[in-house]
């Protein structure tokens, strides 16, 4: 299977889209086609473990990795999970959580990024390269920490996280500045998560950047959700969600099925429209965001509008404006139109919008629609749940909720199941977790956590209890000019 740009020009192997990450014109790379998965092949995955369910939908797309490569990866890579990777549970007749937080950072992205490794490496010796690789990554926070986790001490590898200084949580913060690791470092960059993932963008498409670094030996390569191998793993989940629904007996192979995701860079809702695009009956994809309510606007009206507010918000992963991964989705919906593709992103970056056409976003919502919690509305969603049924949830997750809450509220008629995303272990948010469902508010991130095990029972993880004794390696703060200044620094080994 090759990969081609959104912005069109290119045509690569998977092997050479995961080792580049980014194209060389600034596109997104996309399978030249969906690969089907039948509907024997699902009957056939039904009595699968996870890992090899994700092997079979990783296989599809990489068709240049060996399966039985593939398959031992996954198998390593989920073992290190506390049980069972992405459990689903069952809240109510119709309303279903999927949680994906039982990774070794406590967030989803452990989904991805503890594969990713594999697949990058792997990749290296399918295109035959043999410089270091550099991974780059900005982060609004669970990224950051899952790809250093994913990425330490792995041969022939560095890995680089910048995260916005006034935009993570403290337990983020702590998670990522106390890494271990000989190949690891981490800066903060003053800003907000936009500015972050904008600065590091550039050091991607710097010819001149990537030239210096070539002529010490060293090749980019990206870890952040743009990057298709965070992408190819995290589709995987929607099947086998989808699956444990049919084995459970809660639908018939087939049947359509909701999911209510939320989303921050788009890229977790559209691993889901690419597994409804593989043949997944998927019925609707509702799209939830915070107060930074962008893709709730474009998702109504067609405008992706940029020129606004920025709020940070008790759900930071979510607090961003410029959703990367839209793009792949841009380009779909426009017959695939690398053209169009690129004069509007070429707009999003002069005059920071672009309209898609009234067909396009008709097309657009046949599949999603868009909906966002403020920030009482999350704490209210939290509560209620928590009241009603005892299920604890992240902030996150608290979204998601309010976005579902509200459209059985305006659907009661609606009988289609609906399985909400969970995206982080509550204990990664603890005061604002405990904030919403006892009204504590406790300013020390480990009293919180104490007091919302007392209100919970819920299992601390060890990972984040661990943190308070842990010492701090990081403390670099730089301006996003001087990002490129700092990898240097990092590779000429001068921190
Ligand atoms: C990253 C993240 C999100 C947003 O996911 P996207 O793929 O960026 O849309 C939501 N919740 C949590 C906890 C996250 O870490």
């Amino acid at each position: 299977m090759n990969f081609i740009s959104t912005r069109g020009g290119e045509k690569v192997t998977g092997a050479q889209a995961i080792v580049k990450g980014l194209s060389e014109g600034g596109g997104l790379y996309v399978p030249e086609v969906f690969p089907k998965v039948s509907v024997s092949e699902m009957n056939d995955m039904l009595d699968m473990s996870y890992p090899e369910r994700a092997a079979l939908v990783l296989g599809k797309y990489l068709d240049d990795y060996d399966k039985d490569g593939l398959l031992k990866a996954c198998e390593a890579a989920y073992a290190k999970f506390d049980g069972d990777p992405a459990p689903l549970l069952r809240l109510d007749d119709q309303v279903y959580i999927l949680e994906l937080w039982h990774g070794p950072t406590c967030a989803f992205k452990d989904m991805a990024l503890t594969l990713l490794p594999y697949l990058l490496r792997k990749g290296c010796d399918i295109c035959g390269i043999k410089e270091e690789i550099l991974v780059l990554v900005a982060t609004s926070g669970d990224t950051g920490k899952a790809a250093l986790e994913g990425f330490r001490d792995a041969e022939g590898v560095k890995i680089m996280v910048f995260y916005p200084s006034e935009g993570v949580s403290k337990m983020q913060k702590m998670q990522m500045c106390t890494q271990e690791g000989g190949n690891v470092n981490v800066v903060a960059v003053k800003g907000n998560f936009d500015d972050c993932q904008t600065a590091v963008k550039e050091i991607f498409s710097s010819p001149e950047d990537n030239a210096i670094l070539k002529e010490k030996g060293i090749l980019l390569s990206s870890a952040n959700s743009i990057n298709f191998g965070r992408l190819a793993p995290q589709i995987a989940y929607y099947f086998s969600a989808y699956l444990d629904l049919v084995t459970s007996r809660q639908i018939e192979m087939g049947e359509g099925v909701d999911f209510c995701v939320p989303t921050g860079n788009f890229g977790n809702i559209l691993a889901a429209y690419y597994a409804k695009q593989m043949g997944l009956p998927i019925r609707r994809l509702h799209c939830a965001s915070n107060k930074n309510n962008i893709l709730t606007d474009f998702l109504k009206t067609g405008v992706y509008d940029t020129n606004r507010e920025f709020y940070r918000t008790t759900s930071p992963s979510m607090d961003i404006l410029v959703s990367s991964n839209l793009e792949r989705l841009i380009f779909e919906i426009s017959g695939r139109d690398a053209k169009l593709t690129a004069e509007r992103m070429t707009s999003l970056k002069k005059t920071g919008r672009y309209e898609i056409t009234p067909s396009e976003l008709a097309a657009i919502q046949q599949t999603f629609d868009g909906g966002y919690a403020t920030e009482d509305a999350c704490v209210e969603a939290m509560y209620d749940i928590f009241m009603d049924v005892g299920y604890t949830m992240d902030t996150h997750t608290g979204c998601a909720m309010k976005v579902a809450l509200d459209w059985f509220e305006k659907n009661k008629k609606d009988e289609t199941n609906m399985v909400i995303v969970s995206t982080a272990n509550p204990y990664k948010f603890p005061q604002d977790v405990l904030y919403a469902v006892t009204g504590n508010d406790v300013k020390d991130s480990f009293k919180g956590i104490k007091r919302l095990h007392a209100a919970t029972a819920m299992e601390v993880p060890k990972n984040l209890m661990s943190l308070r004794d842990k010492p701090v390696r990081f403390t670099r703060v730089a301006s996003k000019k001087d990002l490129f200044k700092e990898v240097l620094a990092f590779v000429d080994g001068e921190v």
